[in-house]
């Protein structure tokens, strides 16, 4: 019996053929993920809002294939094609291929169509036209008269003016002429499916960068153990050198198919790629401590140590805001007050969990605990708190001298370490939470427990927001988990600087 192929296996086919089939044969295999539940989650709210956006007289038409089953929708569909009114979720099949698409709205001529496929991105991806390709396709062999075809993604420049009025946030790209000149491109990629499909075993696909993108695949999990007694024994694997997807590197890889980097030759290498193989390969921790000295010697006293944590909307929820603009709603800050081991060590923190627009008063607090203090700031890839910085600044005209001076005087611990430190368990990373391990007497993140990293503290923060009327005790539960993170997080960066000031010191 022929298969039927949905639109989302096609795409899943278009990223890796092997992914498709294990969706196919062994769905059991898929491996939860809450990033890509959380995006699925951000999408379905886009796609609601969209629906209220694209219909504002409300006469929509949706249908749900949960409730009603593909076989009732895909008749229904073609059915309300004659009611003329906006469709959402409406399903369409020709041959073996079928979609459910996000909207079609009826143009002014009397049979015409637009369909629109709804995402939660600021710009339109490649994946994303392979879809509206797949969608205008069977649509029009399906019999709906497509007059445009187009992807409506979040205009990131749009401002939220409050009171629930989000006209202006989606922006249309048009599509339809590339997706008609692509009709030959996706029966290729159906047939190309088909045959995938009907084989009894996975196809052989290698690891590589479409396990990530355009999006993080499911079956990892199952891949990596299915790799693992190949890679049995490789303890200095390519993927740990930085830059390793550079042209060069690619090529040679490519050509040799090495395993480990043992076998790269040293003239292939960048000088950091270098450092990082024979760190690796001797399994020796590598410090300048020269270059150290005039990098840690321009600090001025006291030392502040800061770090924000920040969650971005798709969809705005205060006025004055835009789209995935990064709104602060923590921040840990310790202050180490002179040097030597006499120097005293002060911490204090912000955290907001009331749902209110966090800004305000934690730019307020911020002001306070810094605006008139001396010394530099501290932070371990400042580009992130200086852009955080110059947006509150350029929003709270009262708070900008203060803030605009703490962004003068960050100072970046990220780049230091990078040019003069590197520990094999780092395994190619220079990011706080790999680099503390590695500092002796400091032990990871691990024993902090549900908020670890900065995906977990945001949907702690969402939960949190969420039950703040609620669930008070599970709210100040939340709101221990996430203090203990950032704080450890500004408490890593006192302990590196510390560390890196000692090594310098014996230079
Ligand atoms: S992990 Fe990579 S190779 Fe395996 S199915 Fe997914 S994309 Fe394909």
């Amino acid at each position: 019996m022929p298969r039927n192929l949905s639109k989302s296996r096609l795409i899943e086919f278009r990223q890796c053929p092997k992914r498709m089939w294990l969706q196919i044969h062994h769905p059991e295999q898929r491996q939860a993920d809450p990033d890509t539940q959380a995006r699925m989650d951000i999408g379905n709210e886009v796609g609601a809002l969209a629906r209220t956006l694209l219909a504002p007289a409300g006469d929509g038409i949706l249908f749900d294939t949960q409730q009603e089953g593909y076989a009732a929708v895909f008749e229904r569909s073609m059915v309300s094609l004659q009611a003329r009114r906006p469709l959402f979720e409406a399903g369409f099949q020709h041959g073996s291929l079928f979609a459910l698409v996000d909207a079609l709205l009826p143009t002014d001529s009397p049979a015409g169509w637009r369909l629109i496929e709804v995402k939660s991105s600021a710009n339109v991806k490649d994946h994303q036209r392979d879809d509206l390709a797949i969608q205008a396709f069977i649509l029009r062999q399906a019999g709906v008269q497509l007059e445009a075809a187009a992807v409506a993604t979040i205009d990131s420049t749009w401002v939220y003016p409050g009171g629930g009025h989000y006209q202006g946030l989606l922006k249309q790209t048009d599509l339809l002429d590339e997706a008609r000149a692509r009709e030959a491109e996706v029966q290729d990629w159906r047939d190309a499916a088909l045959q995938v499909c009907e084989q009894p075993e996975p196809p052989s696909v290698a690891m590589g960068a479409q396990c990530t993108a355009p999006f993080a695949c499911p079956y990892t999990q199952h891949c990596q153990a299915a790799a693992a007694p190949a890679d049995a024994g490789i303890t200095a694997p390519i993927e740990w050198l930085p830059g390793h997807q550079s042209s060069g590197l690619r090529a040679f890889v490519t050509t040799h198919k090495p395993r480990s980097m043992a076998e790269l030759p040293d003239s292939l290498l960048s000088p950091m790629q270098r450092r990082v193989k024979h760190a690796t390969l001797s399994n020796t921790p590598w410090v300048d401590s020269a270059a150290l000295q005039p990098l840690l010697k321009g600090l001025a006293w006291p030392l502040h140590f800061l770090d924000f944590e920040a969650v971005q909307f798709a969809i705005p929820r205060w006025a004055g805001t835009r789209p995935f603009e990064q709104i602060p709603f923590q921040y840990s800050l310790h202050t180490l007050e002179s040097d030597g081991p006499q120097g005293r060590l002060t911490h204090t923190d912000f955290l907001d969990l009331s749902g209110q627009d966090p800004r305000r008063p934690l730019a307020q607090q911020l002001a306070s605990d810094l605006g008139n203090s001396q010394g530099s700031v501290l932070a371990y890839n400042k580009g992130f708190e200086g852009m955080v910085l110059r947006a509150l600044a350029a929003q709270f005209d009262d708070l900008a001298p203060a803030l605009s001076a703490i962004e003068a005087r960050l100072v970046d611990l990220l780049p230091i370490t990078r040019a003069t430190y590197y520990h094999p368990l780092q395994q190619g990373s220079w990011s706080i939470k790999r680099v503390l391990p590695t500092i002796p007497g400091q032990t990871g993140y691990a024993a902090l427990g549900s908020v670890a990293d900065g995906q977990a503290a945001v949907q702690a923060y969402l939960e949190g927001v969420r039950l703040a009327e609620t669930d008070p005790h599970q709210v100040n539960h939340l709101a221990q988990a996430l203090r203990a993170y950032c704080e450890k997080d500004t408490a890593a960066m006192v302990a590196l600087w510390k560390y890196l000031k000692g090594v310098s010191a014996s230079a």
